[in-house]
């Protein structure tokens, strides 16, 4: 269901980080996001077992690939989105062939009618919080794996929302033996849920999200995405919303390649040349990619926040 994505070499990243930057393009995906690996497996497993259709609570990529997963299985789906949600993405998803209801202020609002709409054959799919998932999101770190006959990076970096996607690749690291390399997650002050649980040493929500990338924007994290954040290994980084609107500009000029602005703040973390990412032998930067953004979009975003900056 998911391709094998391009493993690229960044020409501009690496001489700006002094370390040979490598980018696993998940942007290339056939929803734009490295969350249909995770799902589309999830999805089939399901299938197997005997599910007879799909629910998912989210209005973006989670929903979108559930949606895709769904219409290639044959198989009903049902997407139950906030009412913040943009129409692109709501048009996206039912472009798929799903259906979608508009209910409820947030993402949690959601979730609570999704879990209704669950009955014995209509599985409903978590966006992060399912091991189903993370054994999918693996498959990506397999990939690279293979293409570097086994030497690892010395640093991978990625975004945190839920954290799913992290769990998918520390246990891709774990399975392919990446005992030594540095995990840097990334988020921004807004939707600091990862940080903040790293910071405290337990699992605790943060009470609101505030950020333009929207992706991020889980209050808690999973407990899984937690315990892997007590790892040595493991540390956190925050990168502004402008420093990832500014990345997601300068990824477009330099790779020709449109991205959400979560994956812009993984990507803000090379453009900015973060202590982390400088000196490298070798980094891996995980491009999530994500489909809720038009170049139009970019610059409503861009002058959103310089209004905001004018009012502080
Ligand atoms: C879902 C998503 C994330 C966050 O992933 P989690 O698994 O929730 O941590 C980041 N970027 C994009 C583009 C996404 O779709």
């Amino acid at each position: 269901m998911h391709i094998e994505t391009p493993l690229l070499a960044s020409a501009t990243l690496s001489r700006l980080c002094g370390s040979e930057v490598w980018l696993k393009m998940e942007s290339a995906q056939p929803t734009g996001s490295f969350k249909l690996r995770g799902i589309g497996h999830a999805c089939r497993v399901h299938r197997d077992r005997g599910a007879t259709g799909f629910v998912s609570s989210s209005g973006g990529n989670a929903g979108l690939a559930v949606a895709y997963a769904g219409r290639r299985l044959g198989l009903p789906v049902s997407v139950v989105v906030p009412t913040t949600t943009q129409q692109r993405s709501i048009d996206l998803i039912q472009e798929q062939e799903a259906e979608v209801t508009v209910r409820g202020e947030d993402w949690n609002a959601a979730h609570e009618h999704a879990l209704e709409l669950q009955t014995d054959g209509r599985i409903l799919v978590h966006p992060y919080d399912d091991p189903l998932l993370w054994e999918g999101h693996a498959s990506l770190i397999d990939e690279v794996a293979t293409a570097w006959q086994g030497e690892a990076p010395d640093l991978v970096v990625l975004s945190v929302g839920g954290g799913g996607l992290l769990c998918g690749v520390m246990q891709g690291m774990d399975r392919n033996g990446w005992s030594d390399t540095a995990v840097l997650a990334v988020e921004t002050p807004g939707a600091a849920s990862f940080h903040a649980a790293c910071e405290k040493g337990q699992l605790i929500a943060i009470d609101r999200i505030d950020t333009i990338a929207a992706c991020l924007g889980a209050r808690q994290v999973s407990q899984q995405a937690f315990e892997y954040g007590q790892r040595p290994a493991v540390s956190s980084a925050l990168v502004s919303d402008e420093a990832a609107l500014s990345a997601c500009r300068a990824f477009l000029d330099d790779h020709r390649t449109l991205v959400e602005p979560a994956c812009g703040a993984s990507l803000a973390v090379a453009y900015g040349q973060h202590p982390a990412a400088r000196g490298r032998r070798r980094v891996l930067l995980i491009v999530c990619g994500g489909a809720g953004v038009t170049l139009e979009q970019l610059q409503r975003w861009s002058k959103q926040l310089e209004q905001s900056d004018d009012q502080r």
